[in-house]
């Protein structure tokens, strides 16, 4: 195990997959930026499955236990359901689960269960078209996401959780529809705060619809109560419904930091590695993977780069509002 400068072991690498989207979601990928001129990672660029799986066994002899695909939108990448399998029979990873728009999800949720993917979180910001249309700002239907949270359930991708951001002004009318919709059907919402990742998406205080808020909207039609963490570092605030109606979440990166346990790695497409979802630049792991390093050196490489490690971005934000760079999160992965 090893540990970084604050004290805290790495646990948690999430991988990005691809830093292409079918959505255009105006918080994430918004389209003045992301337009039909914008040039992504060439194929070859990404890394292989087989690269992904052997840093994934490095990460995992060092303490990795969770990993989750993300990207971009990770059902894209073809055939993805071979990686979850070989990162299935790695040593030491004991969950391994995946963030996705939904699009494409009803299609692929049995092949995805099958390789040994544990769980999925679905991405829906509303349960009404126009809203929904408007954020993901290429008209995707919200019952095309509603059938993949469905398939998933059905194949027991389960609890499914579902991830709505709350942006001032688009849909923030629609947090108590949303927890109503899925009260009582052992799917878990959870609700986040818009977050000031990349530097495009127009990011500003006052679009942040606060947890507190969120709980308030909620709590005072169906009275919550709030209950500890499933475990350390978890960055969701868990609350549950007092009549047993199920439980919901809130991440609350903007007004209640959480990087005193962050145990969380990113690993983008194209194989470099940030220690915080705020870094402005990544370690290279591509360079030595495709020139011949053994694993003991990339090993080390691992150890030098988390051992270093001091980040705690959402903490200084809030105590000193910094205004450094930041790396996109749709090329990082969420
Ligand atoms: N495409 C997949 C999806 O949307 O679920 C996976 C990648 S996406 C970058 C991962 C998560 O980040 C999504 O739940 C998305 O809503 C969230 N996200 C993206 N930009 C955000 C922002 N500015 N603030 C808060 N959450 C954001
Ligand atoms: Fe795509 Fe996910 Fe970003 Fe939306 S949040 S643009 S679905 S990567
Ligand atoms: Fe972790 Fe960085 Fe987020 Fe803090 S800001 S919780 S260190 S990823």
């Amino acid at each position: 195990m090893i540990l970084d400068r604050l004290g805290r072991p790495i646990r948690d690498l999430r991988i990005s997959v691809t830093d292409r989207c079918n959505f255009r979601c105006t918080y994430c990928m918004p389209k003045e930026v992301f337009g039909s001129d914008y040039i992504f990672l060439p194929r070859a660029e990404l890394l292989s499955f087989e690269e992904i799986a052997r840093l994934a066994r490095l990460f995992a002899v060092h303490g990795v236990q969770k990993i989750r695909l993300t990207g971009g939108e990770p059902l894209l990448r073809r055939d993805l359901e071979h990686l979850v399998a070989m990162l299935r029979a790695i040593d030491g990873i004991h969950d391994i689960a995946l963030t996705t728009n939904g699009s494409l999800l009803a299609r692929k949720a049995q092949s995805l269960k099958d390789a040994g993917l544990d769980r999925v979180t679905v991405s829906l910001d509303s349960l009404d078209d126009t809203t929904f249309g408007a954020m993901n700002d290429v008209s995707f239907p919200v019952q095309r996401v509603l059938d993949g949270i469905a398939a998933a359930a059905a194949v027991g991708l389960s609890p499914v959780k579902i991830n709505m951001v709350v942006k001032r002004g688009q849909n923030e009318g629609d947090v108590l529809t949303m927890a109503e919709h899925f009260r009582g059907t052992g799917h878990i919402v959870r609700f986040i705060e818009f977050m000031d990742v990349g530097q495009t998406n127009g990011w500003r205080m006052d679009h942040v619809v606060t947890a507190q808020e969120i709980i308030r909207t909620i709590g005072d039609v169906h009275p919550l109560a709030e209950i500890p963490p499933a475990y350390p570092g978890e960055v969701a605030d868990r609350w549950r419904y007092e009549d047993g109606a199920g439980e919901i979440g809130v991440i609350a990166s903007v007004t209640r930091p959480f990087c005193g346990a962050c145990s969380r790695a990113r690993l983008s497409a194209d194989g470099k590695l940030y220690t915080c979802l705020f870094g402005a630049t990544g370690h290279d792991l591509r360079a030595p993977l495709r020139s011949g390093a053994t694993d003991d050196e990339i090993a080390a490489q691992l150890r030098a780069i988390w051992g270093h490690r001091i980040d705690r971005y959402s903490e200084l934000r809030s105590e000193e509002s910094p205004d450094l760079p930041r790396v996109e999160m749709s090329y990082i992965g969420g």
